[in-house]
């Protein structure tokens, strides 16, 4: 697999990819290991995942000197990243024997009936790029521990990352075969779904790669989580704390240099604060510094690809060619690497490329309305229903347009996260199932009844 430094443009040493023997022997590993691993007391799979937390930690910088040099997102960003990856495994190391204990039902006379949270087997698992670690352990910390075992299908310009995973639960002490990175291209992920082998699949990336993951687990009968793309809305009403939603806007919109699922990507802002809120919000975009992202001082590193740069600057270029104002930004820099700046648009076309398809990169695009009920339709407006984002000082009124979203996850006077306490995803065009909480462990169990006469 090649791979490019985004931050320089320069290639960095490929890794091979697996042979098809290479991957039979990693399904056969994973069958054999299920076998024995489902019988591990759950307690001593949760010992491991307090192990692999430890394994993040001690080795944090390693880690996120290798994310940055594969996908270039900036070296704080990646700390944080591999410090909130040792966070979900603490969290279901403590948790996830509660959320799996057995469940006595109220049943039939004369009979006992309880339901059992019981492993499948092998799930793969095909991940996206722009958060390298943290999709994999939003993964694999509540399934390995459910008893099932893993198989990683990484983003092809993160090989190195895949393989770093797979060590942290080696280090760890994970028996081999319990989570294995197979290094394929997606024109081989096809196979693997379809082998006999393989239970289940979850998918992490855009709607055009869950649209054919999703047809190959239904034609072979076998479940399928979805975690795709995000247009979210960052609703600013009349009685917003404009500072904050400006503040706050920006660092939603640019978070690992605008490559989020969950970044704002539509600011839908009442007309009588819209002027205000906007010239807000460009001075805390221009105040942003874009460069090196092994640098201290650095907000936004490069896109992660040439061809995603490319691709960001055809979607500003057609939105602008179709009635936006270019506020601010616009141009990739005229520098080595792939580094685009913050770019907002205002006056954006209800029709045109921004408002219309997900914008991967630092750019914003701007609508004004002019009421709380044109905010709600104009938020609604989309094939997208990842996240939301909704600004008012009276709480009450955000609760209310927050349920009238439509969105997996909406928050008030906050920036759209996630959390492990919570559960994570979509609606709509942006997937199905949830991840993190008891609702992600539940994911991939049978929730066996037992009835007892
Ligand atoms: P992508 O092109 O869909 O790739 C994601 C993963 O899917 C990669 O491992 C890729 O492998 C694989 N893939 C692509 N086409 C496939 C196919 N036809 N069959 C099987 N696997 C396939 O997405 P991306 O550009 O890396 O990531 C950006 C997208 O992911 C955005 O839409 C973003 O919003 C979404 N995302 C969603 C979430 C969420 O939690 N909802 C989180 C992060 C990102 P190759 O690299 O080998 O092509």
């Amino acid at each position: 697999m090649d791979r490019t430094n985004p931050a320089t443009g320069e290639s960095l040493e490929p890794i091979a990819d697996d042979s098809e023997d290479d991957v039979d022997a990693a399904l056969d590993a994973a069958t054999e290991t299920f076998a024995e691993w489902r019988d591990v007391p759950i307690r001593k799979r949760q010992r491991l995942l307090e192990n692999a937390a430890d394994v993040l930690r001690e080795n944090e910088d390693e880690y996120a000197e290798l994310m940055t040099r594969e996908m270039g997102k900036t070296l704080a960003s990646a700390r944080s990243e591999v410090r909130k990856c040792a966070w979900v495994c603490d969290y279901y190391a403590e948790n996830a024997a509660d959320f799996l204990d057995a469940e006595r039902r109220p049943g039939p006379a004369h009979a006992e009936t309880s339901v059992s949270y019981e492993p499948i087997g092998p799930v793969l698992a095909v991940m996206p790029w722009n958060f390298p670690f943290w999709q994999v352990f939003r993964f694999a910390a509540p399934h390995l521990t459910a008893g099932n075992v893993g198989l990683l299908k990484h983003a092809s310009n993160v090989p190195g990352c895949a393989q770093a995973i797979q060590e942290v639960f080696e280090r760890a002490g994970y028996p081999e075969g319990v989570f294995q990175s197979l290094v394929v291209h997606s024109d081989r992920a096809e196979r693997v779904i379809e082998d006999d082998r393989v239970v289940a699949v979850t998918l992490t990336g855009s709607a055009r790669a869950g649209r054919s993951v999703a047809k190959t687990a239904g034609e072979n009968l076998k479940k399928s989580v979805l975690e795709l793309g995000g247009s979210d809305p960052f609703v600013v009403l009349d009685d917003a704390d404009l500072d904050a939603a400006a503040k706050t806007g920006a660092q939603a919109r640019t978070i690992n240099a605008g490559q989020s699922c969950i970044a704002a990507k539509r600011f839908v802002v009442h007309t009588d604060v819209y002027d205000e809120w906007l010239d807000t919000f460009v001075a805390e975009m221009d105040d942003l510094t874009v460069g090196d992202p092994t640098d201290d001082d650095t907000d936004l590193g490069p896109q992660a690809r040439e061809d995603l740069l490319e691709t960001l600057h055809e979607q500003i270029r057609d939105t602008v060619d179709e009635g936006a104002t270019l506020e601010l930004g616009g141009e990739p820099l005229d520098r080595e690497g792939f580094y685009y700046p913050p770019t907002v648009l205002a006056d954006v076309p209800r029709d045109s490329v921004a408002a219309c398809e997900e914008v991967f990169g630092p750019a914003a695009a701007v609508f004004e309305v002019e009421s709380e009920e044109e905010a709600i339709e104009l938020a609604n407006d989309t094939h997208l229903g990842l996240g939301a984002s909704v600004w008012t000082e009276d709480l009450e009124r955000g609760e209310r347009v927050a349920h009238r979203l439509d969105a997996g996850m909406t928050f008030v006077n906050e920036l759209v996260k996630s959390d492990p306490r919570v559960p994570f995803g979509g609606v709509k065009d942006s997937g199905y199932g949830r991840e993190l909480a008891e609702h992600g462990i539940e994911e991939f169990v049978n929730k066996k009844t037992v009835w007892v006469q």
